[in-house]
């Protein structure tokens, strides 16, 4: 029951109000490291986060884990703001950076360097992990385990001085080098990184590592449940060892104390989640940059026409898990058809255009149609669009030689123009060059349109269409997934997930033509192409020439 839509998070903080925990208090955070895009593993634990918080009338602050200062940069600060507000998501005024308690953490590794829980060890990072031992064999303490308080405390702030080259010396936190749990043989808590932090600048030439900041960031800022994915849970008991081992409670004005809970991470079929992945495919040039519409970071499927609404459905849909899975990314398309389909206003845009001359319509003449916004919409309303004499089809709508079920325009065969006229078709032209059709000589039936006498006149097809004097030459891009295969991270047969990319994941067209009301997009606005799927106006878009993204086709994959 845990596993469709459930949420065992939910029914942990009902429970710790009920006993009254952490004075009625719930209060979440989101801790991205400023290192990479958001990808949506991260608008899942957003929407966890954000929405436990909403839930239970708590708060949810924004943390930048900025601990790594080698990794991280500003760009990525604001991009990780842009995309959460973009979600939805408010921390109203509760941004932290963990490096706005680098001193605070300082001051407790002394503490528990006086307290004999902590110390200097110079073994080499090889070496630790040798001493370390393994799942089946306890580790061995280092020989620098048992130095006095007083050359532990000489020696860390020595390191925090910089006398120290990077590497030569860790701190260590003092606990079991036989524990079963191989997080808790003497973890290092701090690590000498002479390196400019882009908050922090030179200020600092040690920094504290992930297990031993956490948990005091939580905790300085009243953070009531800790929500994480699933790698951290054999972490669970470091983290709560931190806490039990300083007095954060003094610089502390609410009651309680942070608990970590553990969720199943977010995978997805046919993609790579994780940002070193994510990064490796922008910097080797696979994809245009993090935003490419082909990824699965928020700024990708935002360009792709992704909106949020059907991104936070999504998420609301896979439900909170404790086992790790991998969700078909054919759930994901359904939300964002469900969502435009009842938000999309609709037009026509022929791909590929043939020209269709009406040659009993009269020249020179042209006659303003109504079409509804969105049928599935009354409320949307109409727009009127042009026909003229001239007009465009889609190249793959006539066949000259069709199969028996071909319900489109052949020799002699008649369809229907969406909102328009039954034309019939009675001449192919080519050229005599190559043979193939450029132009269809066709006749209309005036009396068919909406309104007129055969207008109730039954033809199997209907075909979108284009105006030709008032059509608006664009440019379409359409996407295909990134990877050929649905779990590019198996790497069982050997190969990389880069061995596995789609190689026609974008097929460009040129010389797609619109109808007017095309012409002045912005944006992110979104559309339903008649027949072809669901298209956003992408930001190279210029006034002259409109540049759409299908984000996807009309055919669901994944409704029964
Ligand atoms: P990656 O492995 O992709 O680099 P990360 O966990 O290192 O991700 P962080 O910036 O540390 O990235 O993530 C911020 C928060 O988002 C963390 O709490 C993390 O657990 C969560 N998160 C990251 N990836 C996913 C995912 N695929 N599904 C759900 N939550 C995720
Ligand atoms: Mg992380
Ligand atoms: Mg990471």
């Amino acid at each position: 029951e845990e596993e469709k839509g459930g949420n065992f998070i939910e029914d942990i903080i009902r429970e710790d109000l009920k006993q009254g925990k952490n004075g009625g208090r719930v209060h979440t955070r989101f801790p991205p490291e400023p290192n990479g895009y958001l990808h949506i593993g991260h608008a899942k634990a957003i929407c966890i986060d954000f929405g436990m918080a909403e839930k239970f009338g708590g708060l949810c602050n924004l943390r930048f884990d900025d601990t790594n200062p080698t990794k991280e940069d500003e760009e990525y600060v604001e991009a990780i703001k842009r995309d959460v507000k973009w979600l939805g998501f408010d921390w109203e005024d509760r941004l932290y950076y963990a490096s706005d308690y680098f001193d605070k953490m300082y001051e407790y590794a002394v503490e528990l360097i006086k307290k004999g829980k902590a110390y200097v060890c110079d073994l080499s990072a090889e070496e630790i992990k040798e001493y370390r031992g393994t799942l089946t064999e306890p580790g061995r303490e280092s020989p620098y385990r048992n130095r006095s308080v007083e050359e532990n405390l000489e020696l860390f702030e020595r390191m925090k001085n910089g006398e120290f080259p990077d590497g030569s010396r860790v701190l260590r936190a003092k606990i079991d080098m036989a524990s079963g749990n191989i997080n808790m043989r003497d973890p290092v808590l701090y690590r000498i990184q002479h390196a400019t932090h882009h908050r922090t600048g030179d200020k600092w030439c040690i920094y504290p590592m992930y297990d031993y900041a956490h948990p005091i960031e939580d905790a300085l800022e009243g953070i009531t449940h800790s929500l994480c994915t699933l790698e951290f849970a054999d972490h669970r008991p470091l983290y709560d060892w931190v806490l039990d081992n300083i007095d954060y409670q003094k610089d502390v004005k609410v009651e309680g104390r942070p608990k970590q809970i553990e969720f199943a991470r977010l995978n997805l079929t046919y993609t790579v989640m994780s940002k070193r992945k994510l990064r490796l495919l922008v910097e080797e040039g696979y994809v245009k940059g993090w935003d490419d519409p082909r990824m699965p970071t928020i700024s990708g499927l935002r360009r792709r026409g992704y909106t949020p609404e059907a991104i936070r459905d999504f998420c609301e849909r896979i439900g909170v898990a404790r086992r790790d899975s991998v969700v078909d990314i054919g759930l994901l398309e359904h939300c964002v058809r469900e969502d435009l389909n009842k938000r999309a206003p609709r037009a026509m845009v022929v791909l590929n255009p043939l020209k269709v001359v009406i040659t009993n319509y009269p020249e020179g003449q042209i006659e303003w149609l109504e079409t509804e916004n969105n049928p599935e919409m009354p409320e949307m309303g109409t727009r009127k669009i042009p026909f003229s004499r001239e007009i465009y089809i889609e190249a793959e709508d006539f066949m000259e030689d069709p199969p028996k079920k071909f319900f489109r325009l052949k020799p002699g065969g008649e369809v229907r123009l969406k909102s328009a006229y039954i034309i019939k078709c009675e001449e192919v032209i080519k050229d005599p060059a190559t043979g193939e059709v450029v132009e269809l000589r066709c006749t209309y039936d005036p009396e068919s349109k909406s309104g007129g006498a055969n207008a109730s006149r039954k033809v199997k097809g209907t075909l979108h269409w284009v105006e030709a004097s008032h059509a608006v030459p664009c440019e379409v891009r359409l996407y295909d997934y990134l990877f050929k295969v649905p779990y590019p991270d198996d790497d069982e047969d050997g190969l990389s997930f880069i061995d596995k990319i789609n190689p026609d994941s974008l097929r460009i067209l040129t010389g797609c033509l619109a109808e007017p009301g095309l012409k002045n997009v912005k944006p992110e606005e979104r559309f339903q192409f008649l027949r072809h799927g669901y298209f956003c106006v992408d930001p190279d878009s210029t006034p002259e020439m409109p540049v759409f993204n299908r984000i996807v086709g009309l055919k669901d994959t994944w409704a029964k």
